[in-house]
């Protein structure tokens, strides 16, 4: 997962791009980078960090031009370093060419392999090259036509911003994937962005969304729209992008992501209703679904977990002994809220159960005497591959523990998952033919992941 921001036709287009990724942050905190453009240079300034930390007024100053691109990094192909950090920049034959990138490719190592039996030498370990490498070799006579040869090829989610010395290309993957909109400032620059957050704070304004397998090229203040990929049998939209990563004020696949969420709270109050007190949220990804369920339980609502502003995601951290440890760090229990309370907790999801393990916990140790937890998304049992950090089964405790196990597990009296056709409704979309749901579904729609499957899963230990 991570987030892209691009503007064209701003004079100020690279301090506008920083406070695109600014708001962006919250899709990746790796690494962080911008690339404008004069006109006839592109330059380059990207770093491991936050966005905060890695731009300033002098960096700023030496991105110049109408038009820029940035990116936030989350890693999910390729590992975390610096190599991996884009926008990923580029001389070819054809000239400059920088590429910010949302999502995974599914056949890139394939395709990898086949570019490198050929001569090619990759410079990071990023999907994203692959695309760079099919467009350098393109026989094709226009940019256009040959970045489209490119993705002709790949297989996967991606939502992309390409930027050479005097144009802008914004594609979205034909099974819409990953999300990318259009907005406008009022002096006339045109912007995209993969929330509507990022739109909100340079006060543009929401155009659209961009479709699925649409194309849009700016150039010279004129923008052109084209749909020149295959068109698949059915939309793909991530369905976690509602469930946890999108910002609640953003809209994503035109729908607010707060009004969803609170949604899937009632729906999981009405599926798994609860004898308590309060309900409280695990913030801030619980919140608007704890919401939720207290309007439709008439249990109140009431913050009795405190989230620490200083710390960032820390799921979204590697390694394990640093997520570990973090969970402390992020959260702490309001004992005068909680103690001799009966408590609904409500959370986004579980993944692998070591959060809600230490949650649990910390909320009893405050003195509540009921914990019955609540997660606003079904049971995560299968690996995401188009972008979402879930690599393998065996670290999923759903994969091979049923809801009594994992309510056992995590020390919870009670544990209840919105279904399926709840989560689908909360989305509106009941039989979620335009989602994809493979995390919770086993259903990828893109790539043979057969094999995936059948992989030996171990079984956790409690
Ligand atoms: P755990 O069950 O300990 O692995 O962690 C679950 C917590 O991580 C939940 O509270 C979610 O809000 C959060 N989470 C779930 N999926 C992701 C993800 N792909 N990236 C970052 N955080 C996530």
């Amino acid at each position: 997962m991570c987030g892209i921001f691009g503007i064209v036709g701003h004079a100020e287009a690279s301090n506008l791009t920083y406070l695109g990724l600014h708001a962006l942050q919250h899709r990746g905190q790796e690494s962080a980078g911008i690339v404008s453009t004069d006109g006839n240079l592109l330059r380059a300034h990207r770093q491991m960090g936050l966005v905060a930390d890695i731009f300033d007024a002098p960096t700023l100053a030496n991105l110049p031009g109408q038009a820029a691109i940035g990116h936030v990094r989350y890693s999910t192909a390729g590992g975390s370093a610096l190599k991996n950090a884009q926008p990923l920049f580029v001389q070819y034959a054809g000239g400059q060419c920088a590429i910010a990138h949302n999502g995974n490719l599914v056949n890139a190592a394939e395709l990898k392999e086949q570019l490198e039996a050929d001569g090619a030498i990759f410079q990071s370990d990023a999907d994203t090259e692959v695309i760079l490498h099919l467009l350098a070799r393109s026989k094709q006579p226009t940019f256009e036509q040959k970045l489209v040869e490119a993705l002709r090829r790949v297989k996967g989610a991606y939502s992309l911003l390409v930027l050479t010395e005097n144009k802008l290309v914004a594609v979205r993957d034909p099974h819409g994937i990953r999300p990318l909109v259009l907005g406008r400032m009022k002096e006339g620059a045109y912007v995209l962005a993969s929330e509507t957050t990022a739109l909100d704070l340079i006060e543009a304004d929401l155009v659209r969304e961009l479709e699925p397998g649409e194309l849009l090229v700016i150039e010279n203040g004129v923008m052109r729209t084209s749909k020149p990929l295959v068109e698949p049998p059915r939309l793909a939209r991530c369905i976690f992008e509602h469930v946890y990563f999108a910002r609640p004020d953003s809209s994503v696949f035109g729908n607010s992501v707060y009004e969803v969420r609170k949604q899937m709270g009632r729906q999981l109050a009405i599926e798994h209703p609860a004898e308590a007190d309060l309900v409280i949220a695990v913030p801030d990804s619980g919140v608007a679904a704890a919401i939720g369920f207290s309007q439709q339980s008439g249990i109140p609502y009431d913050v009795g977990l405190i989230r620490s502003h200083y710390v960032g995601r820390t799921f979204i951290e590697p390694q394990q002994s640093i997520r570990h440890f973090g969970v402390k760090l992020k959260l702490s229990a309001v004992r005068q809220v909680l103690k001799g309370k009966r408590v609904v907790v409500v959370d986004d999801s579980i993944v692998r159960g070591t959060t809600s393990r230490k949650i649990v916990k910390m909320i009893k140790a405050a003195g509540a005497v009921e914990v019955h937890l609540r997660i606003s998304s079904p049971p995560t049992k299968w690996p995401c591959y188009y972008g979402i950090d879930t690599p393998s089964r065996q670290e999923l405790i759903a994969a091979t523990h049923t809801a009594e196990e994992i309510a056992k597990y995590v020390t919870a009296d009670s544990l209840g998952y919105i279904t399926l056709d709840g989560l689908g409704r909360a989305v509106g979309d009941p039989e979620r033919g335009s989602f994809c749901t493979a995390c919770f579904s086993g259903e990828y729609l893109i790539g043979d992941f057969g094999g995936a499957k059948d992989a030996e899963v171990t079984k956790l230990t409690a």
